[in-house]
């Protein structure tokens, strides 16, 4: 072949009909076999082969597949394996750092930079060594290398990134230099197989503090050039920022850059592309839904040729961040569906600007994408409305009648340590059955609701019986804490099979934001209000927030993003106004999402945060001063945005603390966060029950940190992931501590009372 023009660089690996979460959560139940598990993971893996094969690229990424997550794939490769894993071989495993065990903490979960995937952050203690095992690597190279020959290109998560990544008990540069052994032999082993190039992939290139890593890209990099294959750096989800001259100096064939986002072009203006390297250019975007645009594509093209030479296109990312294919959405108005592109279409998009790279004419093909998205505008809605609503945006519209010291007192009061939960209770199959049955017309609205109900009001009866203190309606009608939002305002539009894996066995289907967002009614009303109507205490308003609706959909790409998220933001103003009418004394906005939309670059941040923080503010601005607002986040690291967690001016925020090991506590004691703080005691995403002295030991660790009349206690998330049979004891677990607390603080003041 002569020089390819096309390469990928990652592609969905959750099969089309969702094959993987099949064969994985049926193996964790005991119904599925390993090799029935492998045997799918290969399936679906090939398949994604063929796909690419048959579109035409010349360079496919292979190895990317997984059973639940590559970095912790790449993590076990490499022997960066904790010593409480160590007992563990094969799935059991991958399975245990997933998933924990008893007495076996999972590893940790955190977002994959700011996407809404998921990794399990690899740990290293202080007498980890790292080992090589790449067995069942080398086995899948050898498979693509059958079916596609050259353009099988091995993807391998570079050492720099993962170590970044990962939680060191030693220092990097230690662990580094025993790691680079390590990857120097599986290329030679790739070598050995007739591997012409590698793709090592290093994202942590584009982060804000990659200059500081400056030396150890240096050293990893000049220690694995000439190992024999071609190196192809990978970098993608921004610019390489200050790094760029000092990347294209790093001894590699190829770099691969990201060109839809950030400021890559203008950055490459200014460097000079090294003779012979070959760039990789992303310019299909890997997280957009949306066509590409060939008036922008084609000049980018001409532009790139002239700035390197030796030049080839492909995605800006792995496609794992789209769905498989728009053309299946039948149900889609055929205006919009044939604006649309997924993996497949994303890759027959490649091949066809990689023919112009080529020097072909493909003016007639590029058309068609040109009119379909000029017929997709004329059917999307303008809604005047909305539009002047923004337009008359005034400060005060961002601010709530009364400051934190003020209203706190107008609102309810509860006991120490009031007990609540984040929202959801087990999407048991009997819940998802009900909510399947009413979409396929199976049951009208009025039975479908009186099963809701029941969910309802036994969660309440539970709580109830625990004698937790706020209490909440479970969330059974949501299948998805954006989808159901998304699903009940205007300007969203569905997928029937575009699942997106979010992480390991759990996918979401990201609604697609078409057109401006109206509320048409009360979204929420009827549940809060059958949920109270079943109980005296107070029960929470829950409400997905605007960034996170923002960031957890695919937005539209013709008005900016802070737009897009005011409008979400007056939608949920309404809503609260109607939640106050029917009674809500406490409504919670849920934010997870807010975090992960932080540019990588630190001085990038305030624009962001400005407008996201100013968004919450809005739509919480017309709550009553009476009404308790609170907020939840959680999957992230919170110590750099406790400024804009403070200016949410939330009366109560529960969030993310058991599985980081209480970081985010100590953080926020440490900024002087005078509002209340629900601190998740246990980790929800493991199926381990805690005990009355584990929560009772964490509720104390708390009041280390904050002031007692501060501290909420909840869990670390929603509990839908979760069954009965854990839920219902771990709850029982935390009231019982928290009562226990409550006597014991009470019986250390009487001997101090006495003395007085
Ligand atoms: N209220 C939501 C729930 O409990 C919050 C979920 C989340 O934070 N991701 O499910
Ligand atoms: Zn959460």
């Amino acid at each position: 072949m002569t020089q390819p023009l096309t390469q990928t660089i990652g592609y969905p690996r959750i099969g089309k009909a969702r094959e993987m979460k099949r064969a994985v959560e049926g193996y964790w139940k005991g119904k599925v076999e390993a090799d029935e598990l492998l045997a799918t993971m290969r399936q679906v893996e090939e398949a994604g082969w063929h796909a690419q094969l048959e579109a035409g690229v010349d360079r496919i990424g292979v190895g990317d597949a997984t059973l639940y997550d590559h970095v912790a794939d790449w993590a076990i490769r490499t022997g960066l394996v904790a010593g409480r894993f160590q007992p563990f071989q094969g799935l059991d495993r991958t399975f245990a750092m997933a998933r924990g065990a008893p007495d076996v903490p999972a590893l940790e979960l955190t977002k994959w930079f700011d996407t809404n995937y998921h990794y399990l952050v690899p740990e290293v203690d202080a007498d980890t060594t790292p080992t090589a095992d790449y067995a069942d690597f080398i086995e899948t190279v050898r498979r693509a290398q059958s079916l596609l020959g050259e353009r099988a290109v091995p993807i391998v998560l570079g050492p720099v990134t993962l170590l970044r990544l990962a939680r060191l008990e030693q220092p990097l540069e230690q662990v580094l230099d025993a790691m680079l052994p390590i990857y120097r032999d599986l290329l030679a082993e790739l070598n050995d197989l007739g591997v012409q190039e590698v793709q090592l992939h290093e994202p942590a290139l584009v982060l804000g503090d990659a200059t500081e890593h400056e030396a150890h890209y240096r050293r990893a990099y000049e220690a694995l050039a000439g190992a024999g294959p071609a190196i192809n750096l990978v970098t993608y989800f921004d610019d390489p920022g200050e790094t760029l001259p000092f990347v294209l100096d790093l001894p590699v064939e190829i770099v691969s850059l990201d060109f839809t986002r950030g400021r890559t072009l203008p950055a490459l203006r200014q460097a000079n592309w090294p003779a012979g390297k070959t760039l990789a250019a992303g310019i299909i975007d890997g997280r957009s839904v949306w066509q590409s645009r060939p008036s922008k594509l084609l000049p980018l093209i001409d532009e790139l040729r002239k700035l390197a030479p030796q030049l080839r296109i492909g995605p800006s990312s792995s496609l794992q961040f789209v769905p498989y294919e728009a053309a299946r959405e039948a149900h889609l108005p055929e205006e919009l569906r044939s604006a649309l592109a997924f993996a497949e279409e994303k890759l027959r998009e490649l091949v066809l600007f990689g023919r112009a790279l080529a020097g072909e004419d493909v003016n007639a093909e590029t058309q068609v994408l040109d009119e379909s998205w000029a017929r997709f505008r004329a059917f999307a809605p303008d809604e005047p409305e909305v539009q002047e609503k923004l337009d008359r945006l005034a400060e005060g519209d961002f601010e709530r009648a009364q400051p934190y010291r003020q209203r706190r007192g107008q609102q309810i009061s509860l006991p120490p340590f009031p007990t609540t939960t984040i929202g959801s209770f087990p999407q048991t199959t009997a819940v998802r059955k009900l909510r399947a049955s009413f979409k396929r017309g199976e049951i009208t609205e009025a039975e479908y609701q009186a099963g809701v109900d029941a969910w309802i009001g036994y969660t309440i009866g539970v709580q109830e019986g625990m004698g937790l203190d706020v209490l909440v309606h479970g969330e059974f009608e949501r299948s998805d804490m954006v989808e159901y939002f998304a699903e009940k305002l205007h300007g969203f539009a569905f997928t029937q099979d575009g699942w997106v894996q979010s992480y390991g066995s759990r996918y979401v289907r990201p609604p697609i934001i078409y057109a401006d967002v109206v509320r048409p009614g009360p979204m929420t009303v009827r549940e809060f209000q059958v949920a109270q109507s079943f109980t005296e205490k107070p029960v929470k308003g829950m409400l997905t927030g605007p960034v996170t609706i923002l960031n957890w959909s695919y937005p539209r790409i013709d008005i900016p993003r802070q737009e897009i998220a005011y409008q979400i933001a007056l939608a949920l103003q309404e809503e609260i106004v109607d939640l106050e009418a029917a009674g809500a004394l406490v409504v919670q906005v849920d934010e997870p999402a807010l975090r992960e939309g932080l540019p990588f670059k630190p001085d990038r941040w305030d624009e962001y945060l400005s407008w996201a923080v100013d968004a919450f503010r809005l739509a919480t601005a017309r709550a009553e001063p009476q009404t308790q607002v609170h907020t939840h986040m959680c999957y992230a690291e919170f110590g750099d945005v406790l400024g804009a967690i403070d200016r949410l001016n939330a009366d109560v925020i529960s969030i993310e603390n058991a599985r980081s090991g209480d970081e985010t506590l100590r953080e926020l004691a440490a900024y002087g966060y005078e509002r209340e703080v629900g601190p998740g005691v246990y980790d929800v995403h493991s199926p381990v029950v805690p005990d009355r002295e584990q929560v009772k030991a964490k509720l104390r660790t708390f009041l280390r940190h904050l002031e007692p009349g501060q501290v909420w206690v909840n869990p670390d998330c929603g509990l839908k992931t979760r069954g009965w049979g854990e839920v219902i004891p771990a709850l029982t677990h935390i009231t019982e501590a928290v009562n226990e607390l409550r006597r014991e603080l009470e019986a250390e003041k009487q001997p101090a009372a006495a003395t007085d």
